[in-house]
Formats: C-alpha cells, sequence, structure tokens
C-alpha cells in the first residue's frame, strides 16, 4: 500500500547508525520547546530511483534511559501494523539473544515482508557470525555493516524490490487527493468531522476499494476531492493511540497518498519540531502543503496577531517558505472555505504545465541579465529551460558546464519560476544538464 520501511531491533544494534546511513545525514533537530536537541528518526531515503520512508523505530519508542522488553515487543507490534516491510536488525559481535527470537517469532507469524540484517559484521573474516541467525527462520538473511556500510547496498536491492511491485493504493480517480496531517491534538479528525459532517451527498466508499481504504470521496460547497483520512484505519494490535509512532506512520502513509496535504498546527503552542518533521516529509515527497493554523478562536488577537504568527512560521520552514498559511477554526468554522480553496489552488500550481516556450520567453531574458557567476575563469551559458514530466514540477535547465552552477544559483532560478508561474505551497526541483 505504501513505500515504510520499518527498523525494529533490540536497543543498540546499530538501528540509529543504519537509519542514517540510509537517509544520507545525520541531521538533528532541536526541539523548540525544550531546547534540546533530538536525532531525527524518521526520513526518506532512495535506492536504485525508487522513492520510500525509513523509521528508526527505536529512536521514536524509546528515548527513556530504561528500555523494557515489553517496549521493544510493542514496537514490533506495531511495526507489524503499521509499515509496508521490516527491517530486523540483530547484533551479529554479540550473537542471538532470548528477545531476538522473540522479535523472529513475532515477525514470522504475522507473514509480514522482512528482512533480518545481522549488523556490525564490519569485515568480511566475521562472516561465520552470522551462521546462528539462521535458525530464526526468517528469510533473507543480511550481514551488514551500519558503521562502513558493506552488505547495505545489496540488502537495498532487496528492500526496494519489495515496494517496485506495489504503488500507492490509487483509487482511479483524477480527483485531487488531499491529506490532513500533523501532531496529536492539533484538530485533524474535528475538521475531517466538520467536512465530511456537513455535507449528506458523501458516498460510499468506492467498489473496490477495502475497508482500510483511507480515501473518502468528498463532494460539495463547490469541491471534489478525495479526502485521505487515516486516522479513520481500523486498528488491530491494542496499543495506545496517542503513542507518537503511530502518528508518524499514518502521517507518511497520509503523505504518500497524497497531492497536497493540510499541515494543521495548534495556534495556541506554534510551531514546534515535530510540526518541521512533518513539513520535511512533505516537502521531500515533492507534495503539496498549505499550512492550516487551527484553533484560531483561542488566540488573544490584535491588528498584528496574523503577522507575526506568518513571519515566526516562515522562519521555521525556509528555505521553502512560498507555502499558503490559513488561519482557522474548526469550531467556529471560521475560513474552513478558504482553507479548501487554497488546497485546490495548490493543487493546480502542482498540476500545471508551462510549455517550452513560454518558459524561454519569460525566464531566459532574466537569466541572462544575471547570468551564473564565472566559475574558474569560465562562463556558464544558459541555453534553455524545458518542464519535464514529472507528478510535481520539476525543470531541467540547459547549459554548456553544469557542474559549476552552485546552490545560490539555483535559488535564484527557482525564485524567479516562483515569480514569475506561481508555484505557492508545492515543493518544485530543478535540475542543470549539459545539451
Ligand atoms: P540503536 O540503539 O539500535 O539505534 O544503535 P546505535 O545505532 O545507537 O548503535 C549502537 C552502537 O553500535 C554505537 O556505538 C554504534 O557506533 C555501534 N555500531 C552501529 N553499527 C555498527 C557496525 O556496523 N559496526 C560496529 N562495529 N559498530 C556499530
Ligand atoms: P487530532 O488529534 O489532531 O485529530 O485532534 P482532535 O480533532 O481530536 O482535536 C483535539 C482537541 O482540540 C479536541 O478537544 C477538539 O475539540 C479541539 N479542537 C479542534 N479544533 C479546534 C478549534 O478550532 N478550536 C478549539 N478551541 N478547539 C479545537
Amino acid at each position: 500500500m505504501g513505500n515504510i520501511l520499518a527498523i525494529v531491533g533490540r536497543p543498540n544494534v546499530g538501528k540509529s547508525t543504519l537509519f542514517n546511513r540510509f537517509t544520507g545525514t545525520r541531521e538533528a533537530i532541536v526541539d523548540a520547546q525544550s531546547g534540546v536537541t533530538r536525532d531525527r528518526h524518521y526520513g526518506h531515503s532512495d535506492w536504485n530511483g525508487i522513492e520510500f520512508s525509513v523509521i528508526d523505530t527505536g529512536g521514536v519508542m524509546l528515548n527513556s534511559e530504561d528500555v523494557f522488553e515489553q517496549a521493544i515487543i510493542s514496537q514490533v507490534e506495531m511495526a507489524i501494523e503499521e509499515a509496508d516491510v521490516l527491517l530486523f536488525l540483530v547484533d551479529g559481535r554479540e550473537g542471538l539473544t532470548p528477545l531476538d527470537q522473540d522479535v523472529a517469532k513475532m515477525i514470522r507469524r504475522s507473514k509480514k515482508k522482512s528482512f533480518l540484517a545481522v549488523n556490525k559484521i564490519d569485515t568480511p573474516d566475521m562472516s561465520h557470525e552470522v551462521a546462528e541467525f539462521y535458525s530464526l527462520g526468517l528469510d533473507g538473511v543480511f550481514p551488514i555493516s551500519a558503521n562502513n556500510g558493506s552488505g547495505t547496498g545489496d540488502l537495498l536491492d532487496e528492500v526496494v524490490k519489495e515496494f517496485e511491485n506495489k504503488t500507492v493504493e490509487e483509487v482511479e480517480t483524477e480527483l485531487p487527493r488531499i491529506a490532513v496531517v500533523g501532531r496529536p491534538n492539533v484538530g485533524k479528525s474535528s475538521f475531517i468531522n466538520a467536512l465530511l459532517g456537513a455535507e449528506r451527498n458523501i458516498v460510499t466508499p468506492l467498489a473496490g476499494t477495502t475497508r482500510d481504504s483511507i480515501f473518502t470521496p468528498f463532494k460539495g460547497f463547490g469541491f471534489d476531492f478525495m479526502l485521505i483520512d487515516t486516522a479513520g484505519l481500523r486498528r488491530k494490535a491494542k496499543v495506545h493511540e496517542d503513542i507518537e509512532f503511530y502518528s508518524v506512520m499514518r502521517a507518511i502513509r497520509s503523505i504518500e497518498s497524497s497531492d497536497v496535504c493540510f499541515l494543521l498546527i495548534d495556534a495556541t503552542q506554534g510551531f514546534e519540531s515535530q510540526d518541521q518533521n512533518i513539513f520535511g516529509l512533505i516537502t521531500k515527497n515533492h507534495k503539496g502543503c498549505v499550512i492550516m493554523v487551527n484553533k484560531w478562536d483561542l488566540v488573544e488577537k490584535d491588528t498584528m496577531s496574523t503577522k507575526h504568527h506568518e513571519e515566526a512560521i516562515r522562519k521555521e520552514i525556509a528555505p521553502f517558505t512560498d507555502v499558503p498559511i490559513v488561519f482557522t477554526s474548526v469550531h467556529t468554522k471560521q475560513r474552513i472555505h478558504k482553507a479548501l480553496t487554497t488546497a485546490i489552488e495548490v493543487h493546480e500550481n502542482r498540476s500545471k504545465k508551462i510549455s517550452t516556450r513560454l518558459l524561454n520567453d519569460t525566464l531566459l531574458p532574466l537569466f541572462h541579465e544575471s547570468p551564473p557567476p564565472m566559475y574558474k575563469g569560465k562562463q556558464i551559458k544558459i541555453k534553455y529551460v524545458t518542464q519535464i514530466k514529472t507528478a510535481y514540477p520539476s525543470f531541467v535547465i540547459f547549459c554548456n558546464l553544469p557542474q559549476y552552477v552552485k546552490d545560490p544559483y539555483k535559488r535564484f532560478v527557482e525564485n524567479r519560476l516562483r515569480e514569475q508561474f506561481n508555484f505557492k505551497g508545492v515543493p518544485i526541483e530543478i535540475y542543470f544538464r549539459k545539451k
């Protein structure tokens, strides 16, 4: 149904090291509230051109010093329930433990697609350490070193085959697919209920979709779209709903399935690191975004309130600040219509195709007026610009020396594109290529 890889395993086996390797970064985030630095535990990756989300379940679940077996067990339960593919990581140096056996049993019973990676096999002469793990009875055993990367390429080759064959559950529709995401308690369910409760026109789930479908057609007030509602998904395990893990998995699932996301934030709390994480997932997945500052009824307002709030948010989401921000109250129904209109506009911006001729007529004069700076004494000449056929806006700029074009000039190009053609709310990609 989607492309979510969950890494599970005991503490200290190397989950976060592997996560950092897969996501290619060691990004730490600063929690705006507490001021403490926390590692990121979910991110975006691609291998052989296939994009997927990675979640380090250990990091999400277990930020306390005390790690109980039960916590690990429920981490695995949740990963089985929510992820598409499991990566069970064990420690080849420490050897097989009883807890590894328990986890393996759960995975075998679940029939979930899984891989077993035996970590810390840093050199070929250590490969014999892997043998005992075959007794776990799991398919796909890979000796790897999260530290130096050996074996991880072979592992990823196999992992992405699982994703390749799966497309995001696509209802046959040309309608915009709109998701509602955000931290717990920001008002997502209230918003969805307000939409769905308000209109009797709601059609029953489309024929052929399962009970677990996350798409609900919405028609009314002049709008016609697919609402993505992962909160309504049936849940199997009896674990606490409010666990961050769930909200993260559901958010990833929603984002992957969407064209445009409403990112709800709580007006009384401001834009926090969690909000920033979700915003990052939306943009990395190239989805459109509308920031909806909800519970606006609770904020004491003066003439500058919206302006101040907007500025604060834009500072947090920089450098991608060309995103609409709408101040709403689901309780008083303030600007709900405006929010929907904005999401539809963002969808139009994201679907927009600009002819090569118009692109060049508009942009080339601007590029020629401000060419890329000389590099190593060489002049970079832009020849032409064209939009390529992708679900989201991406552009190729042909020039003589693409390797010398640096980030500041890419930003310049992006800003000109945004000024001239309106891509509000939409991440765009720009590639420089030699003709
Ligand atoms: P987590 O608790 O499962 O997320 O584990 P960490 O990623 O924090 O790693 C725990 C420890 O194992 C750290 O000291 C890592 O440096 C170490 N480690 C992780 N991967 C490897 C590896 O491939 N080889 C070796 N020798 N050590 C590793
Ligand atoms: P979710 O966890 O994001 O789905 O959030 P809920 O929809 O469950 O809402 C969390 C709480 O915030 C509930 O008590 C709602 O009644 C309340 N809430 C939601 N939207 C608003 C709003 O616009 N204004 C106010 N004052 N409260 C709201």
